[in-house]
């Protein structure tokens, strides 16, 4: 039996997996079982942000292994206190609450809003008001979070406490806030697996205004345009606000497993010893391993991926078969005349993997892809799109 047979006969069907087994790589190079070489321009989904088999990352997993691969949380450990640290003083937050995933890292948010909610305003004040198109992951909380109805119909009743929002519509969030008790807004300033869109400047910190006057907390999901994704290293910071939470996840980890929440001054004394836990959370190789990629994601690496983001963006807008280019950083959505699933599969024939969200072909590059896999990519997906 072959791998593919194996995995359809014994994964759960959850997953429309593409009919590709990848095997190796180095950078932004990876291999399928025959030896084929593909382009990377996913990575994993905005994950291995340096690529596959990072040197440095790896390196400071391996000596990590060689020490101790886990502690539990009853006891201290220096990975885990270090990575805090280092979150801590490159966003200004003041405490980090680790788990394991995106879902989970907003799991701890929605509990941190409601203990604000109960704690300032009473005990009804638990509704959190997100976004249309949003998405904010798989546990029936966050799937309850996500504003779109057809993450919402399988598994009712979903948790309560959640209403939405249009993106980009202020007057809406006010009038949601006037019919329900609510203790926080939870965003994602550049919408991921909703398409690739970025908020409004002017929106964002008009939103911002409003939460702080109505005693709100302001959420932002960074599981995805975080650690350096937008061209900056969480994206708020090109926004100009200060939100009270941020969670991120994806990119952290440099390919490991590891969910962040980051908790500002407004909050940070909010959770006591019992309220949030996590078994494997703070895990000491996954941090090792996101301390090297935090620390290397530095103002030089940040201009080069706003200069990468600036090249896609100038060979695809206007392009023959484009109808939009959308995004930030190197997170970046196209919309084609041709089916998005039909470029997704002709460029994997021609050795380039990119993914998709909703209808458009997305990019998730490596944040350090040499530029000529760059460039040699993007020409092959114009051409794949103008056919
Ligand atoms: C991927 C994603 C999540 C969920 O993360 P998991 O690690 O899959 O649980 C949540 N929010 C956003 C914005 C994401 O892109």
């Amino acid at each position: 039996m072959s791998i593919i047979d194996i995995d359809k006969q014994y994964i759960a069907n959850t997953y429309a997996r593409f009919p590709l087994q990848l095997v190796k790589g180095k950078g932004s190079l990876v291999y399928d079982e025959n030896g084929k070489e593909y382009i990377d321009l996913g990575t994993g989904i905005a994950v291995n942000g340096f690529g596959v088999a990072d040197e440095g990352w790896k390196q400071a997993v391996i000596q990590q292994l060689d020490k101790i691969q886990h502690t539990s949380n009853l006891y201290y450990s220096e990975p885990c206190a270090l990575l805090a640290q280092e979150l801590c003083q490159r966003t200004g937050m003041k405490k980090v609450f680790f788990s394991n995933s995106g879902a989970e890292a907003n799991e701890c948010a929605i509990k941190a809003a409601r203990q604000y909610g109960r704690e300032n305003k009473g005990k009804e004040y638990y509704t959190i008001i997100t976004l249309k198109n949003s998405f904010h992951g798989r546990t029936i909380t966050t799937l309850s979070a996500t504003g779109q109805d057809v993450f919402h119909d399988y598994f009712t009743p979903m948790t309560e406490g959640f209403v939405y929002a249009a993106a980009n519509d202020i007057d809406e969030v006010k009038t949601l806030s006037k019919t329900n008790k609510c203790c926080a807004v939870m965003i994602e300033l550049v919408q991921g697996e909703g398409g690739v869109t970025a908020l409004d400047k002017e929106y964002v910190s008009a939103l911002a205004q409003f939460v702080r006057e109505e005693d709100m907390l302001l959420i932002v999901d960074e599981v995805q345009t975080g650690n350096g994704r937008t061209g900056a290293l969480y994206a708020y910071m090109d926004y100009c606000i200060s939100p009270d939470v941020v969670t991120t996840a994806k990119g952290l980890g440099g390919g490991l497993p590891i969910g962040a929440t980051m908790l500002g001054q407004r909050v940070e004394n909010l959770f006591l010893p019992g309220m949030n836990g996590s078994t494997f959370g703070g895990n000491p190789i996954a941090c090792a391993g996101a301390l090297d990629i935090l620390r290397r994601i530095d103002e030089k690496l940040l201009e080069e991926v706003r200069e990468k983001s600036d090249y896609i963006f100038s060979q695809l807008s206007g392009a023959k078969g484009v109808k939009s280019v959308s995004g930030k950083g190197l997170m970046i959505g196209i919309e084609c005349e041709k089916d998005a699933g039909a470029v997704i599969a002709e460029c994997m024939k021609r050795g380039v993997l990119v993914i998709k969200a909703k209808h458009k072909v997305r990019l998730l590059p490596a944040l350090n892809i040499p530029m000529e896999l760059l460039e040699k990519s993007i020409k092959t997906l114009k051409e794949v799109i103008e056919e």
